[in-house]
């Protein structure tokens, strides 16, 4: 039996306290409507603040070390064969939805990562952003499939946008506002047509818009030009998604719990930090040959019996180390391990920055970070200037510093405040609480139903 009333999260990617609670609260009147009538508060995401694998860790209440996923990519080994994409498959800890389903309760989940290929649920599933284009299934049951389409009449429905940093900004905002509008179209759909204990969307489209268009808001950002054609892409975006909620609210039972919560938070990106020139530089990386121009470090011909330590780039700095017995033609002698990372440490945190200021750079060891560390981390995590820079990870560039980013242009990173706004609880407390955890808030939702937080979980209910 299920107990407890029925909940609906309505998950925003990237939604950051300061933009939603502050500069731009006023663009989100049915958002604070909502708050009014519930609790809201900053949510502190997990270490590293990345999507996958944050709403996982979300929903099953465990930390990246638990899940063995740091990233969209991964080591599947010690060789030196690069990273590989998580998916659905990767997360084998049970989240809300497997608790749920084994006492019969039925989820709708659209859109949550990893959520490809669609695994099997208790109810009703469509795939997220890292659908590729040549799935030939995105929803469980298969036949849902048809359903969508029919309620889009014909117009396809966006997982995301494609190469969204090279496609131009026209491209980007045309198709933001087209993926959102048919993602809620869809999520209203299902919300009615279906009899769902536990629903939950998320919608990819405020990480979009800020990876792209920071800089044409934010004044304090280096790219920002006063009066440029995309200035009001903010708040123009933000009220959108807002009435789109504002839309969804209304079909939400009275009797539900509804959450709006996101994964982590946004800042401004300053540049990127290329983390292999840098080892190179500091003689830990070294080749066999010299490189030709910019190379990815997968493809660079590194001397791997003379390098320590290379890196990879994303929001997030990785770096790995080259242990004797452990990689393939590892150089560090395994009782020298922990010295070579503090020496990494020491090196990274002193850095400076292209003003010779100091950049602020925090690192992290997984062991330090997370209770229990599984599958292949990486030896150390490196906030470049605590997250106000990306790490690059191509290798032979021209400068330690860029304003290029090997991905593609971005006026946004990644951070750790997000947000969480809960409603419809009978004697919830109100008003704007602190030290709300993304962790917790799976064991919440479970705790809600009635059921235990799983053992191993390290979230804990904060109701
Ligand atoms: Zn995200």
């Amino acid at each position: 039996m299920i107990q407890g009333p029925r909940v609906a999260v309505i998950g925003l990617d990237c939604a950051a306290a300061p933009l939603v609670f502050g500069d731009l609260a006023s663009e989100m009147p049915n958002l604070h409507k909502l708050m009014s009538g519930g609790l809201h508060g900053e949510l502190d995401s997990i270490t590293p603040p990345i999507t996958v694998p944050a709403w996982a860790c979300s929903m099953s209440g465990t930390t990246p070390g638990q899940l063995g996923i740091y990233g969209f990519r991964n080591r599947k080994d010690h060789s030196y064969d690069g990273l590989s994409i998580a998916t659905s498959e990767s997360v084998t800890e049970p989240a809300v939805w497997d608790l749920l389903g084994r006492r019969g309760g039925r989820s709708v989940l659209l859109g949550v990562p990893p959520g490809y290929p669609p695994k099997p649920v208790e109810g009703w599933r469509v795939s997220c952003f890292l659908t590729p284009p040549s799935a030939k299934s995105y929803t469980h049951p298969v036949e849902l499939a048809a359903e969508i389409e029919e309620e889009l009449g014909g117009e396809p429905y966006l997982f995301d946008i494609p190469n969204f940093r090279e496609k131009g900004m026209e491209f980007v905002m045309q198709q933001l506002f087209a993926m959102t509008k048919r993602r809620f179209q869809v999520a209203r759909r299902l919300i009615v047509d279906k009899p769902w204990d536990f629903f939950m969307m998320v919608e990819m489209g405020l990480d979009r818009l800020q990876h792209v268009f920071w800089q044409c808001w934010d004044p304090g950002h280096p790219k920002y030009e006063p009066g440029n054609p995309f200035e009001s892409a903010f708040p123009e975006y933000f009220r959108y998604l807002d009435s789109e909620i504002g839309s969804l609210l209304e079909l939400i039972p009275d009797d539900a719990v509804t959450i709006v919560m996101s994964d982590h938070g946004a800042r401004r990106m300053e540049g990127g930090v290329c983390i292999n020139d840098w080892l190179m530089r500091e003689g830990y990386l070294r080749m066999s040959e010299p490189l030709s121009g910019v190379t990815p470090i997968a493809k660079a011909p590194i001397d791997w019996s003379r390098t320590v330590a290379w890196g990879d780039g994303g929001y997030y700095g990785r770096l790995f180390l080259n242990v004797r017995g452990r990689e393939p033609q590892g150089v560090i002698e395994p009782g020298r391990y922990e010295e070579v990372r503090d020496e990494l440490i020491a090196k990274l945190e002193a850095g400076t920055g292209p003003d010779g200021q100091p950049l602020g750079t925090r690192v992290f060891k997984p062991q330090e970070v997370y209770p229990d560390v599984r599958g292949v981390a990486p030896d150390l995590i490196v906030y470049f200037g605590d997250l106000r820079w990306r790490s690059v990870g191509t290798v032979g560039n021209p400068d330690i510093f860029t304003h290029e980013n090997d991905t593609g242009p971005d006026g946004a990173n990644h951070d750790r405040a997000g947000i969480f706004v809960m409603s419809g609880l009978p004697g919830q407390p109100t008003g704007r609480v602190e030290g709300l955890r993304l962790i917790d808030v799976g064991p919440t939702i479970m705790d809600l139903f009635g059921i235990e937080t799983p053992e191993g979980a390290v979230g804990r209910s904060f109701r």
